[in-house]
């Protein structure tokens, strides 16, 4: 019998926001939690040191299938030992499955029911991604969570394409959870081997499932409840920031992340700002990844108490305060807007740096004491003062 990969335990509701503890091989992570994005097996302009350290102390981020798999590629990263010895962290990591990166390539991609065919971005080489190969290279990444295989449709899609890349999405999410099984079972199942002969990369993988179906409320409800009949560890929503209208989103969350299985974690991909990510508690939702503190943060973007700032501005020029004067992160601790704003105008490396790790710190200051605030009943009052709701 086989010790389930993850445990997920709720210990306090208000309304329907939960904090809980999900607890995976590698570390014990509080929810609701934010994963800042490593899409190349790095988080941009960050060293691991300071993703641990207690300041930001991020339990989990993310690898992306997609772009590891081009690049270095899998044969690299078996030989490193797996992604977590490959890239030197041992904590938690989430991988995507590809599904999404190769999706956004539009034109240059073709979906067939086999899977899908695009152009490699690296060298122009024609790939092939499909449930299969998605669920091989993330067996070899050896995440703690891996992500199904899935098509998304566009925002703005109507309900006969919706539900034509739902049913895709379905096929996909059976062909992945049996091609994990059989990957799991390959390594786990081994019963000549001692648990210590195993590769530990492979150890107890779990697989979350991802809903779609666009705005269609029904088509949503109809993918959760197939996609839990096959059975997955976590539940994600998928599909959702792509170019829909900001109410559709919200009406989508509020629908779905409360039928979502009461007793696992819930998962809203790619989403978003600080208020959008308290709103989404707000809804049920646990668990939350986006590029937008890292991204924002190398165009010279500061997400601060009172609102986004641009460092560019010339109104930053002599402005002594730090980036957020409520932020307690080293970087607001010791610099000033108008030296940040010098950097960035010229060119310097560090200006992304610091506005990264100061993004990044707000994120997860924000999402702790979320949890702070659910925990002591106080969630309800800590949203209507952040996002005025
Ligand atoms: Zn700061």
């Amino acid at each position: 019998m086989l010790t389930p990969p993850v445990n997920f335990e709720i210990q306090a509701t208000e309304g329907q926001a939960r904090a809980a503890v999900l607890t995976t091989r590698r570390g014990v992570i509080e929810t609701p939690v934010f994963m800042p994005v490593g899409t190349a097996g790095t988080v941009k302009g960050m060293r691991f040191e300071e993703l641990e350290s207690p300041e930001l102390d991020a339990r989990i981020i993310l690898g992306n299938t997609y772009h590891l798999w081009l690049r270095p590629g899998i044969e690299t990263i078996r030989a490193g030992g797996g992604l977590h010895k490959f890239i030197g962290w041992e904590r938690a990591m989430l991988t995507d499955s590809g599904g999404f990166q190769v999706w956004s390539l539009g034109a240059l991609r073709k979906i067939t029911e086999a899977g899908t065919e695009f152009r490699s971005h690296v060298d122009g080489s024609l790939c092939f991604l499909s449930p299969e190969v998605s669920m091989e290279v993330q067996a070899t990444l050896g995440a703690e969570i891996a992500m199904v295989f899935d098509e998304c449709a566009p925002g703005e899609a109507t309900l006969d394409e919706a539900r034509r890349s739902m049913e895709l999405t379905l096929r996909w999410a059976q062909r992945s959870k049996d091609a994990f099984d059989r990957l799991q079972s390959e390594v786990l199942g081994d019963e000549t081997k001692t648990k210590d002969q195993r590769p530990k990369t492979d150890l107890g993988q779990a697989l979350f499932g991802i809903i779609q179906g666009a705005g269609h409320l029904d088509l949503r409800r109809e993918s959760l409840e197939r996609t839990v009949e096959i059975g997955f560890d976590g539940y994600a929503i998928g599909g959702l920031s792509v170019g829909e209208e900001k109410h559709v989103m919200m009406d989508v969350i509020e629908d779905i992340a409360p039928r979502m299985p009461d007793d696992q974690p819930r998962y809203l991909m790619g989403v978003g700002t600080p208020e959008d990510l308290i709103e989404a508690v707000a809804r049920g939702v646990d668990m939350f990844d986006c590029v937008l503190p890292t991204r924002n943060g190398r165009n010279g973007q500061a997400f601060t108490a009172r609102g986004k700032l641009n460092i560019k501005n010339a109104r930053y020029a002599l402005d002594q305060n730090p980036l957020d004067e409520f932020c307690s992160c080293s970087v607001c601790r010791r610099h000033t807007r108008a030296f940040i704003r010098h950097l960035y105008q010229s060119g310097e490396m560090l200006a992304s740096m610091l506005l990264t790790h100061h993004n990044l710190a707000f994120f997860l200051d924000t999402m702790k004491r979320v949890r702070q605030a659910i925990r002591s009943d106080q969630f309800a009052k800590f949203r209507r003062d952040y996002t005025g709701s």
